[in-house]
């Protein structure tokens, strides 16, 4: 749970409500945030509670709240393109991932998906995953470490190719992030337990059309089924409450299948 006051160290959100925009600083004692020539103290938040109003030098009124996990992922370093939130609510009810479970992902990214899934899995959950770009899983550890607080005692994380194996055993699900995952649907077979789900998550039809032919040629998984989301914002104002004009069209597919006892 959070502590009440904001500290040193951690990363919040000024809020210019009137304008909608965001800009996120992380707390330094001696620290100043500028905006268009006017300041505010880092030392003016720090030891204070979120949801206040913060007034800068020349009269500029913001809030400082902490990220949600949404607004904290947009914001974050990356190095490999994130999940997008509308995508990861998805993946973590197709999924079904719970207090407890033991997940195998791939690739790590920018840790985006990880961050969301250690929530779900709570501190009796593992999370193991597969990386195997050490800039990226050097990056994502920054970001999960700064959204968690700390480094996560149940991530395990392994520099390897989930294309050659899947070294651990009797997975409760696997989800995957990676280009092909076909190749990766002969060990999911041997790792998942039966009852396991897996998961992935591809940009492309023709990526999908091969991922379910392979699932459906080895056998051993049911229930094979693909969506996608699309997420349409409304205007509400005054006369003009309307759909927005603007919304994203695509972002990727999600393939479920689970797993059978052999
Ligand atoms: N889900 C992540 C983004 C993952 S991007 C997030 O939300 O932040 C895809 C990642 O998969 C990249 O980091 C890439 O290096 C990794 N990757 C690609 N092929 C892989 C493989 N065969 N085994 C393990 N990781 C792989």
């Amino acid at each position: 749970m959070n502590p009440k006051e904001l500290k040193e160290g951690e990363c919040v959100h000024l809020v210019d409500f009137k304008k909608e925009g965001v800009y996120p600083i992380k707390l330094k004692k001696g620290d100043r945030f500028q905006y268009s020539g006017q300041f505010i103290s880092h030392d003016d938040l720090i030891g204070k509670e979120e949801g206040r109003q913060v007034i800068f030098t020349g009269g500029k009124e913001m809030v400082v709240f902490r990220p949600t996990y949404g607004e904290y992922v947009l914001h974050m370093p990356r190095g490999a393109q994130i999940i997008y939130p509308k995508d990861t609510g998805q993946i973590l009810m197709l999924a079904d991932i719970y207090p407890g479970a033991t997940v195998l992902e791939a690739g790590i990214g920018s840790g985006a998906l990880s961050i969301a899934m250690l929530r779900c899995l709570g501190p009796e959950g593992t999370l193991i995953s597969y990386e195997i770009r050490d800039d990226f899983a050097r990056r994502a550890m920054l970001n999960i470490e700064q959204a968690i607080g700390g480094k996560p005692p149940n991530l395990v994380l392994k520099n390897q190719d989930i294309y050659k194996e899947i070294t651990d055993q009797d997975l409760d699900r696997i989800v995957l992030d990676v280009p092909e995952p076909w190749q990766v649907v002969p060990h999911a077979k041997s790792a998942l337990r039966p009852g396991g789900i897996f998961l992935s998550y591809l940009p492309t039809i023709i990526q999908v059309v091969q991922l379910v032919e392979t699932l459906r040629r080895e056998k051993g998984f049911v229930q094979i089924h693909v969506s996608e989301s699309l997420v349409r914002d409304w205007n509400v104002d005054g006369k003009s409450v309307r759909p927005a004009h603007r919304m994203v069209a695509h972002t990727a597919f999600l393939t479920t299948a689970r797993r059978i006892q052999d």
